[in-house]
């Protein structure tokens, strides 16, 4: 069967794309990849996504949104996209073990936890090297732990982790922090929480558990060691591209380049939405409205072809 849109991706962007391409009658296909429900299954409450005033767990508004995709008919498959061939016509998306076509694609793959790039972080990561204070937050209980970034997902991660530990340390590579005022004061007014600004970290200590981090001063270059039973990264997110092999042009910080209000690709019939296409938003709503242009612009492309965007 040759579907009118392969959407690659089950995060906000790419179950939104289901949601507008089958209820607008396109034949669609949606591969859901190894993290069902995309980021937001990590955390607990969203209390920013319209229409929840109370919030919502992130793994129900997933849940609901591929209820409604379901709902219009979209077909969900199971696995990871490995390679796309652009060139033939339809398109043709190979996963491990089945081969898709599709008139369009939609590439809603999202973006996934950055690490520091040290050779104990593969080694410990069964040993209280995380990146999801909600996946492995339940193992800090009555520890210290510190948490490394400044950013929304590490005030975030902060607060969700005294639940468990005794003691949680931001330890940011700066004086300012990134993330927003209401997040700032959240975990500023936590008792549970210090803040340890201008070091970073330059190895994790432990042979096989997390024993402490040796810290550099980024003002005055002083090293120490900090002692923490587990770290948490939240330094950021990186898109999940990997897998186009350099086939769709990216931007300068390696994100999808599209066309300008548009989620047009550099390929026509090829549409991108979602944080692997954002550097700057990488918001839910953000990216669920995105995934709606690329629905649309996919349905405008097979009645138009490439005149009409
Ligand atoms: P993602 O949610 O990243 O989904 C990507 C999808 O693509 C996943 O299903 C993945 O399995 C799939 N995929 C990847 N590669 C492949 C492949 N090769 N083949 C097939 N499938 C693939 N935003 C808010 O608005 N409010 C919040 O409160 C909020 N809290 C957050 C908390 C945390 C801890 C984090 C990390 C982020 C938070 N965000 C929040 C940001 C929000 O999660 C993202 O902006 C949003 O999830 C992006 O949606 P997306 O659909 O583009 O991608
Ligand atoms: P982010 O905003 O990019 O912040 C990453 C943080 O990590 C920054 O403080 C950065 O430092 C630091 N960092 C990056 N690389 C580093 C390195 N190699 N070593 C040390 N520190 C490093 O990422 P995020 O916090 O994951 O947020 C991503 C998006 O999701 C944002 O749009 C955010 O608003 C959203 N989000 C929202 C919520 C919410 O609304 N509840 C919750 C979580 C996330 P610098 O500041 O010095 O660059």
């Amino acid at each position: 069967m040759v579907y009118d849109t392969i959407i690659i991706g089950s995060g906000p962007a790419g179950y939104t794309a289901a949601i507008y391409a089958s209820r607008g009658s396109l034949k669609t296909l949606l591969v859901d990849g190894l993290q069902i429900g995309g980021q937001l299954i990590m955390t607990t409450t969203i209390e920013n996504f319209p229409g929840w005033p109370e919030g919502v767990l992130g793994i129900e508004l997933m849940n609901k949104m591929r209820q409604q995709a379901e709902r219009f008919g979209t077909e969900i498959k199971s696995g990871e996209v490995k390679e796309i061939d652009f060139k033939a016509r339809p398109f043709k998306v190979k996963t491990g073990d089945s081969e898709f076509e599709g008139k369009t694609i939609i590439i809603a793959t999202g973006a996934s936890a950055r690490w520091l790039g040290l050779p104990e972080e593969k080694r410990l990561r069964n040993g209280g090297v995380s990146a999801c204070a909600t996946c492995d937050g339940f193992f800090t209980k009555g520890k210290e732990v510190a948490v490394i970034g400044g950013g929304d997902t590490a005030m975030e991660e902060a607060n969700f982790l005294t639940r468990f530990a005794d003691k949680v340390t931001v330890i940011h590579r700066r004086e300012e922090l990134r993330a927003s005022k209401i997040m700032v004061d959240r975990a500023k007014s936590n008792p549970k929480i210090e803040f340890l600004p201008n070091y970073e970290v330059i190895e994790i200590l432990g042979d096989k558990k997390v024993e402490g981090l040796r810290l550099k001063n980024t003002k005055t270059g002083e090293l120490k060691e900090f002692k923490c039973a587990a770290v948490f990264l939240a330094i950021g997110h990186q898109p999940n591209v990997g897998f186009l092999n350099g086939k769709i042009e990216l931007d300068e910080r390696g994100y999808i380049k599209t066309e300008s209000n548009s989620t047009q690709t550099n390929i026509p019939g090829v549409f991108a939405a979602g944080d692997v296409a954002d550097s700057r938003y990488r918001q839910a709503i953000i990216a669920a409205g995105r995934g709606c242009m690329a629905a649309k612009e996919a349905g405008w492309y097979l009645e138009d072809g490439e005149n009409k965007k």
